[in-house]
């Protein structure tokens, strides 16, 4: 162990680590630099992921030289501040305050059946989407990898909420933080992790075609949801800016790349905006887009938000079953999403890190 102790001495000017970014792979590697048995990386990891160590004393079956030597090195961080507000549908949004005092916010959606955590992946968004508080933020940074992670580890071991399925649908767009996304979700599927079954989760994409285009070779099994909101390019670039750069044909063929390589069914995600993209045109042009695609569409009533514009209106009943009564009859396969946590502004599109800590 001596060796452990020198490698520790002449690394003492390291600043400590947060091991939260760190894969089991790349601890792993450490360990073999180390000469430190390769299985306690595996040991570490459990204690964080499956046991919820805060701390490396904790872990009480590994010899105290190589505790010492991951505590002198590395951290465990844990969110310190946070709020947390409740609906009384059973949402409930989880504020975090991260160590620059940025701020993210987190989702539990409760249903009958399931429990839904909305994973946050950038402070702010720069796709600038019109009816998405998000995007009326102003654009901070990515999320690093820990702080991916972390959202999920409190809410299971801080709030001891057992989470079915996890989403990537809070605040930013995962694919312009592909790197971080991708590591976190290594993370979320080892067994010696959170070992999550990729099928449980999902991310969406606002339609960033070379993200859709790399995670398809990751070869892990995820949803892939991608926010449509109208099958048509001009309205499209009208409401979301990222049709500029990525037009719907070039969206449209990475879908279809995606889901022969994948063979896992895309969903559209299809805000209805009242007036905008809510005619009996744009649920023509949306049924044959997703029929081409053999995809599923799921339509979101609009969820006004503070900060988002004025102009936008909220659709009526009549206007929604109309809408999904086309798609139905077009063969279809369409779900309406009964959004929750609206009266928190915690619902789609409403997230802006409002809450003050
Ligand atoms: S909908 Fe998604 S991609 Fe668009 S602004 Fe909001 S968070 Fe960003």
């Amino acid at each position: 162990m001596s060796n452990i102790l020198n490698l520790n001495q002449k690394q003492a000017k390291i600043l400590k680590k947060n091991i939260k970014n760190f894969s089991l792979t790349e601890l792993q590697i450490i360990c073999e630099k180390l000469k430190i048995p390769k299985y306690k990386a595996k040991q570490i990891f459990s204690w964080i992921y499956k046991k919820g160590a805060k701390n490396f004393e904790q872990m009480s079956d590994i010899q105290k030289d190589i505790r010492l030597f991951f505590d002198n090195n590395f951290k465990i961080s844990v969110f310190e501040k946070v709020e947390s507000l409740n609906s009384d549908d059973g949402t409930i949004k989880y504020l975090f305050e991260l160590s620059d005092k940025n701020v993210i916010e987190t989702v539990v959606i409760s249903s009958k059946k399931r429990k839904t955590l909305c994973i946050s992946s950038q402070v702010g968004c720069k796709m600038a989407c019109v009816f998405c508080a998000s995007g009326m933020m102003k654009f901070k940074r990515n999320l690093d990898v820990a702080e991916i992670i972390e959202q999920i580890w409190y809410i299971k071991f801080i709030e001891n909420i057992e989470i079915d399925n996890f989403v990537f649908m809070g605040i930013g767009e995962p694919f312009d933080n592909f790197d971080n996304i991708k590591n976190a979700l290594q993370i979320m599927n080892d067994k010696n992790g959170f070992n999550i079954a990729a099928r449980r989760i999902t991310i969406s994409t606002s339609g960033i075609v070379s993200g859709i285009e790399a995670i398809k070779n990751i070869n892990l099994q995820i949803n892939l949801a991608v926010s449509l909101h109208t099958a048509n390019q001009a309205k499209r670039k009208s409401i979301m800016p990222i049709a500029e750069k990525y037009t719907i044909t070039q969206l449209s063929r990475a879908c279809k790349n995606y889901f022969e390589k994948t063979n896992r069914i895309i969903t559209f995600e299809y805000m209805l905006l009242k007036g905008i993209n809510d005619s009996k045109r744009d649920a023509f042009e949306l049924a044959n887009f997703a029929k081409d695609h053999k995809a599923k569409v799921n339509i979101i009533s609009y969820n006004p938000a503070a900060t988002s514009n004025k102009y936008l209106k909220v659709p009526n009943k009549v206007d929604i079953n109309r809408f999904y009564n086309i798609l139905v009859d077009k063969g279809v396969s369409v779900t309406v999403r009964n959004s929750k946590g609206n009266k928190i502004k915690a619902a789609c599109g409403q997230l802006a890190g409002k809450i003050k800590i």
